[in-house]
């Protein structure tokens, strides 16, 4: 079996616990504003490779990953395009080291696409980017429904989840938004952790060099006070279902 790889990364550490090899994997649905990854869109470049290939590239730093409670994330581009691929893969790195398994994923999936998938893996980090569809739309390209109920899937199957959201100023920080975003958390069960990415423009040069048009042009990064105003205001409306589920 082979796959379409965008990039690797032998020392991650910001994409699930520990020191991680994070393989980039090619293609993605959606369309992101803030994408700082526009070169892993197209499904049809990339570097094809197997499992194999994969499991060499991996087999020198596996002492690091273990001994730091790190393991492999998978990320993209968007890695449920390829899923029959990636479920091959965590099989292999569990079969092989017992090493643990994170897929990173904006959730744009049908369930019964990562059924298998979903087996060998320990850790979903899950990017929800904004509960207004219509405002979704218009940030990727794409409406929200499909990654809302895919959310829900994994909550009602009981996988670990790190929730994300990336807080662009005058896109995804308005407090009705934010609010429903807590919410929705507060009912999902499997949230261990969540995170607030601040967004910032260093994929910009990206964009240019495959001459699309960046949308964001003139947002900055939002200040640590807007960042704290949204925990803020997801914490609240988290907690208050939290609190009425029981
Ligand atoms: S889901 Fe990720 S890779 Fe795809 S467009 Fe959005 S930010 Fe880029």
């Amino acid at each position: 079996m082979t796959g379409r790889i965008h990039s690797i990364e032998t020392f991650g550490t910001l994409d699930g616990p520990g020191i991680r090899f994070v393989l980039f994997m090619q293609g993605c649905a959606l369309q992101c504003l803030y994408c700082h990854n526009p070169d892993s869109w197209d499904t049809k470049v990339g570097k094809v490779v197997n499992i194999d290939d994969i499991l060499s590239e991996i087999e020198p730093y596996v002492g690091y990953y273990k001994s730091s409670g790190g393991g492999i994330t998978v990320s993209g581009g968007e890695p449920t395009l390829q899923a029959p691929f990636v479920a091959e893969l965590f099989k292999a790195v569990k079969e092989k080291w017992n090493l643990h398994t994170t897929l990173d994923s904006s959730g744009f999936c049908e369930s019964s696409h990562a059924e298998k998938l979903l087996k060998y893996t320990d850790l979903v980090l899950l990017d929800l980017k904004q509960m207004n569809n219509q405002r979704h739309k218009v940030l990727t390209g794409q409406p929200n429904d499909r990654i809302l109920k895919f959310a829900r899937w994994l909550s009602d199957r009981g996988t670990a989840m790190w929730v994300r959201h990336v807080l662009v100023p005058g896109r995804t920080d308005d407090e009705q938004d934010l609010e429903a975003l807590g919410q929705f958390i507060g009912s999902l069960d499997g949230v261990e952790r969540f995170e607030i990415l601040p967004y910032h423009q260093m994929g910009i040069y990206k964009w240019e060099q495959l001459g699309k048009s960046y949308g964001l042009t003139g947002v900055g990064t939002p200040t640590d006070k807007e960042v704290e105003r949204a925990y803020r205001i997801i914490g609240a409306a988290r907690t208050a279902v939290e609190l009425a589920r029981g």
